[in-house]
């Protein structure tokens, strides 16, 4: 998708610092931090939302989530707890209209969300 942010993000057309790559899942910091750590995981595959996604997506997205949990080890974050937020269409709170989820830690989250 040439319009799209995150697609642009993963292509390197955009700069982001990048936490976690592979051939098919870019993982980089939000550029508008709202937690100590904040990391945005996506499909490098332009998908819109969850409401978008196939069954042929199911695997990709599995280990997109496993990915960050593993991330989440990594960076040590994983024995105090962290939030994995997706947030979807307009009421969702999306912005971006590539698919992400939210990896938010480094200090206690509020339930329930605003
Ligand atoms: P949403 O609100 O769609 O769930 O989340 C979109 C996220 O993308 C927001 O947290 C926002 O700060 C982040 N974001 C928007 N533009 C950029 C950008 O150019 N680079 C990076 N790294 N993050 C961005
Ligand atoms: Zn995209």
């Amino acid at each position: 998708m040439d319009d799209c942010l995150f697609c642009k993000i993963a292509n390197k057309k955009i700069p982001a610092k990048i936490e976690y790559e592979d051939e098919e899942i870019l993982g980089f910091h939000d550029i508008d931090p709202q937690a100590p750590v904040h990391l945005i995981f996506i499909p490098k595959k332009h998908i819109v939302s969850l409401d978008q996604v196939q069954i042929s997506d199911t695997n990709l997205i599995g280990k997109l989530l496993f990915q960050m949990a593993e991330t989440a080890r990594k960076l040590k974050i994983s024995e105090a707890g962290y939030r994995v937020v997706n947030n979807i269409g307009t009421d969702g709170g999306q912005t971006v209209f590539h698919i992400h989820f939210h990896l938010l830690a480094g200090r206690k989250l509020k339930w329930p969300p605003g």
